[in-house]
């Protein structure tokens, strides 16, 4: 689960690309090994970001390498990987239909199968916490036990992975689920799976989770 600096700044550069943010909003972060976490840096535009803007902590935010600021939510990221010691990527985005049911504090439903076996299950969300602080990173790592997603209260939403790019695509799978579940309850209402169907998916969920490299 080595992750290099260039597959954070990947992900980075993807996570515009994609538009699960705009300007210098959100962050994404990676763990290089045990106890080292590379983050991108604070206010820094993701078009013209390089290798040298990106900095590196350790679990507990001091930095070792570079020499910009990380990002002020820092605290979010390094949480999740005290927590974790599977995980190896987290991004931070400000989708704008997963935004929609952090306004409403509502979970995203697990309706479709694929969310179950990559996320775990329906999209929890979190209690309001103030941006940056220790207390958001606390209560958003309290919720990813058995979820790689969560929401923030009226802010964004966190995605966890085996590395920067399964979180970045485990950050897009938020962002299109919310999207089709508006749309959805739109239409009429929207049908839960089976229960038995939930309920193996999320085995084939727990599988990937604790064993990460497979
Ligand atoms: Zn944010």
């Amino acid at each position: 689960m080595k992750v290099s600096k260039q597959d954070v700044l990947d992900a980075a550069k993807g996570m515009l690309d994609k538009g699960l943010v705009a300007g210098t909003a959100g962050n994404v972060s990676g763990r290089v090994d045990e106890d080292r976490v590379c983050l991108t840096p604070s206010s820094v535009a993701y078009e013209t970001m390089t290798l040298d803007d990106l900095v590196v902590t350790d679990l507990q935010g001091n930095v070792l390498e570079g020499t910009r600021g990380p990002t002020s939510e820092k605290a979010l990221h390094l949480a999740c990987y005290r927590r974790y010691p599977e995980i190896a990527g987290v991004i931070h985005s400000h989708a704008a239909h997963a935004t929609m049911f952090a306004l409403v504090h509502e979970p995203i439903p697990a309706i479709i199968e694929e969310v179950v076996v990559y996320l775990g299950g329906d999209i929890p969300i979190c209690d309001y916490k103030g941006t940056g602080t220790d207390d958001l990173g606390e209560e958003v790592a309290s919720r990813l036990a058995d979820r790689s997603a969560a929401i923030l209260a009226n802010h964004g939403i966190v995605s966890v992975g085996n590395s920067p790019d399964k979180a970045l695509h485990n950050a897009e799978l938020v962002e299109r689920t919310a999207m089709i579940v508006w749309g959805a309850r739109a239409l009429g209402t929207p049908i839960p799976l089976p229960e038995k169907v939930n309920r193996n998916m999320s085995g084939v969920y727990k599988m990937f989770r604790e064993n990460p490299d497979m």
